[in-house]
């Protein structure tokens, strides 16, 4: 399991927000090419590989590519940017930080223009900047410049920092939903060459961060019993939030989804996904249910049961989140084990 904290950072620091998951699907592919898989991606950049079994049932195992980020919106003459966000990034957070520009074959960086506390007002000073207030700059003096260097209204971008250790941790931009991405592939590696009687269906999937785009896509065009999701969910375990508040922990295991704002997964799934939690000594917590919304809220739509499997991440959605190393591997195995007794729970007694 530790060459998957590598390709978890690697996956991590790849540029994919919303509509723009190209270097994060081309990484996944080199990928599970080199495995042997054949894969499909579809018109809306949904990447499909399908592992073949005996029997009639079929499991959707989906995780999603895209990150939060921006895009250009407006360009200003004495060469200024405005953004607007793709998926849900916290105003609060953006000054001081770099924005990394996808152009059409490089990146460019830019920073947000802030002033200074000396010119600001008390109430100015008091106050978060919104997004739709905030200028980036580049260094480029005109909006002439701007676009020759290839940015124009509708260029991506997002917040980079390279993921790297800090103690038990792993820290990074984007593992939502990569940590999920690197467990599919953790799970088609070790399930190459082993015989399972139902067939799987591993989907990357587009645009979650907008409204589970791609998922909704995924649903019609392939059917299931099962669909199980990995995600990065919030870990908000951190100084001063009361215990009542903590939707999940970093270091307590994978949590399990109860009910979030897009599904309320099978509870019978459930209690079989701690069933094999339990034999196999992984430990896992539940995420208090009401909070967030996963591509489980498009499968839900459909005659399948569906559970949700996250590593918690503090700072979510933010460029510098951080995962437990342990939680990550243990939700490793647990997919593994769970995926391995699925037999046991699709032929039991109804
Ligand atoms: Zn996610």
């Amino acid at each position: 399991v530790d060459r998957y904290i590598e390709l978890l950072m690697e996956l991590s620091d790849a540029f994919g927000p919303s509509g723009f998951e190209d270097d994060v699907r081309e990484l996944i592919i080199n990928r599970i090419s080199a495995l042997g898989y054949s894969y499909t991606v579809d018109r809306r950049g949904n990447l499909i590989a399908i592992k073949k079994g005996e029997g009639n049932y079929r499991v959707i195992v989906d995780a999603h590519m895209d990150e939060v980020g921006f895009m250009v919106k407006y360009i200003s003459e004495r060469g200024f940017i405005q953004l607007v966000p793709i998926g849900g990034y916290d105003d609060r957070i953006l000054p001081g930080h770099i924005v990394k520009f996808k152009t059409d074959g490089t990146f460019v960086e830019g920073v947000f223009s802030t002033l200074p506390p000396h010119v600001l007002t008390q109430e100015e000073r008091s106050k978060p900047l919104k997004l739709d207030k905030l200028w980036v700059d580049i260094g480029a003096n005109s909006k002439e410049e701007i676009l020759k260097k290839g940015i124009s209204p509708g260029t991506p971008g997002v917040i980079h920092y390279n993921s790297r250790k800090m103690g038990n941790k792993i820290m990074g931009k984007a593992f939502d939903d990569r940590a999920g991405c690197a467990v599919l592939l953790y799970l088609m590696e070790e399930l190459k060459d082993v015989g399972l009687p139902y067939d799987i269906v591993f989907a990357f999937a587009t645009q979650e961060e907008v409204g589970l785009k791609g998922a909704h896509v995924i649903k019609e065009q392939y059917e299931g019993d099962i669909a199980l999701i990995f995600e990065g969910t919030l870990a908000t375990d951190i100084e001063g939030v009361s215990e009542k508040s903590m939707i999940t922990r970093a270091g307590f295991g994978p949590a399990l989804t109860l009910m979030d704002r897009s599904v309320i997964p099978s509870h019978r799934l459930l209690r079989f996904i701690e069933k094999i939690a339990e034999r196999n000594n992984i430990p896992y917590q539940y995420k208090m249910p009401g909070v967030g919304g996963t591509d489980g809220g498009a499968y839900g739509l459909k005659n399948m049961e569906v559970a949700v499997i996250a590593v918690p991440a503090r700072n979510i959605h933010s460029p510098t989140s951080l995962i437990d190393v342990n939680d990550f591997t243990a939700t490793l195995t647990l997919a593994k084990e769970v995926i391995l007794a699925l037999p046991e729970y699709l032929n039991r007694e109804r």
